[in-house]
């Protein structure tokens, strides 16, 4: 496989006036580094393994591209066909991609539609039966599509399989391997995972024929922008830690994973009730409601969206301020893609994850697999939590009780993220430690129980600016 050179500008990769005006118009000047390796190789018909996490532009790296191609060789859809093909593990993440390709096409008078489960057949039907130019779908409903003889893919000219990874977490691989078996031998195929296990990097040799790669991270590392962050906590007491932290002005837009539907509900009724706005989005949530959650996460009216990890998967939010791992995921490269939420299109970016003593092989886990070391700040046995709300400033000076974890923004310890790798030893009273084995104990002293009198703000300690 060729590496690819990168270019740093939109106007030299070449791409369609209609395309360049409507980049313009989203007020994106210069292409990501997975857009300058990856749109390149696309226009010229060239099949790519493009290696890359959600938040680094790789919708764009495609849909510029395939865009360009279509109206470069106009002709009529395939009836019940299309001429793309993006196959997509979720709804959401579909919805998004076919968002993106309206959005970057709005000049070019190409048609898009997307088909995935859990809602209606009859709309769907009717889109695919006049032919679509760009179809975005998940792969169970499109077999149904394609059972029901509603859907014809003979017509395929480009393939894109995105966030390949999560196809296989969800058991898409042998659907995939059957729509597949039914799209011409001659296409163009676009490959996308951000890490590669095994199985996917036999998929993608079985699909793409002499490919060029585009990598922007090496599989399973974390992104660098992101401030991480461990805090030691029992179980029971983990929602109560969470409301504390968005006392926090600075935690404006947080997505909160949880392991479970319910976990994800609870939370969201939790902070509710803390007078933090929250909401919920898993996969017993309708589409409307879903949408509807996701809306208003993006609009700023609910501050902390709780999801699992599938629901999150096609979360594409802007300045989402902080992730945290409400429960860890059980599997470590879910870790990576969790905080690839924050952070996006060059954005700053927080990660903190609540950790009780029974999670601690799984943070092992993650920090091998992400060859790091996280971090970390034991608030066991910290009796002020969730107390806090009632202690007034002046009985609690802040150097008493505030260790400054990692470095502080105003501290001159280099600011959060600001490309710097060393995020340990933070300015300040606390000192992070090195890692789940040997965790600091310099959590803010006990201060007991306390009336909830004042509504004056508490002192906080905010682990991340
Ligand atoms: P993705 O990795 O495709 O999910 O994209 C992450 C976010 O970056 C999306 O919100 C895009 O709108 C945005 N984005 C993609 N490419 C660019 C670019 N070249 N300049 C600015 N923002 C971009």
């Amino acid at each position: 496989m060729k590496d690819l050179v990168p270019l740093t500008h939109f106007k030299d990769l070449g791409l369609a006036k209609p395309l360049l005006t409507a980049l313009t118009e989203e007020g994106y000047t210069t292409p990501t580094p997975i857009q300058a390796l990856a749109i390149p190789t696309v226009l010229e018909g060239r099949d790519l393994l493009g290696i890359a996490q959600t938040g680094t532009g790789k919708t764009a790296a495609f849909a510029l591209p395939i865009l360009h191609r279509l109206a470069a060789d106009p002709k009529p859809a395939p009836r019940r066909g299309c001429r793309v093909l993006v196959l997509s593990p979720t709804r959401e993440l579909a919805s998004q991609i076919a968002e993106s390709f309206r959005t970057y096409g709005r000049h070019m008078g190409l048609s898009v539609a997307v088909v995935f489960g859990g809602v209606k057949y009859g709309p769907q039907v009717r889109a695919l039966a006049g032919g679509v130019d760009i179809l975005v779908a998940t792969p169970g409903r499109l077999i149904d599509h394609i059972n029901e003889k509603v859907a014809n893919l003979g017509g395929v000219e480009v393939l894109v399989l995105d966030e390949a990874d999560q196809m296989l977490d969800l058991g898409f691989l042998p659907p995939i391997r059957r729509i597949v078996a039914t799209l011409p031998k001659k296409r163009q195929n676009l490959f996308f995972s951000a890490t590669m296990p095994s199985e996917i990097g036999k998929l993608a040799a079985e699909l793409l024929v002499n490919p060029a790669q585009a990598s922007v991270a090496p599989a399973a590392t974390t992104v660098t922008r992101i401030t991480q962050q461990i805090l030691f906590v029992e179980t029971d007491r983990k929602r109560q830690l969470l409301a504390e932290l968005f006392e926090n002005s600075k935690m404006d837009r947080a997505l909160i994973f949880t392991r479970t539907k319910r976990g994800a509900d609870r939370v969201a009724k939790y902070l509710d009730g803390a007078g933090v706005k929250a909401d919920s989005i898993h996969g017993d949530k309708s589409q409307g409601q879903r949408e509807r959650a996701l809306a208003a996460f993006k609009a700023g009216s609910v501050r902390a969206l709780v999801a699992t990890d599938i629901a999150a998967r096609g979360i594409d939010v802007d300045a989402v301020s902080h992730v945290v791992n409400f429960d860890l995921p059980n599997v470590p490269e879910s870790y990576v893609h969790r905080i690839g939420r924050t952070a996006r299109a060059g954005a700053d970016g927080a990660a903190i994850s609540l950790v009780a003593d029974d999670e601690r092989g799984l943070l092992k886990d993650i920090q091998k697999v992400t060859r790091q070391t996280i971090p970390s700040f034991d608030r066991r046995n910290d009796r002020a939590l969730g107390a806090l709300a009632a202690v007034e400033k002046t009985t609690m000076p802040e150097k008493a009780h505030a260790p400054r974890p990692v470095q502080g923004r105003g501290g001159g310890g280099g600011g959060q993220g600001g490309g710097s790798r060393g995020r340990r030893g933070g300015g300040g009273g606390g000192r992070p430690s090195q890692g789940s084995g040997g965790h600091s104990n310099q959590a803010r002293p006990a201060t007991g129980p306390r009336q909830i009198a004042s509504t004056k703000p508490a002192v906080r300690w905010n682990p991340v600016d």
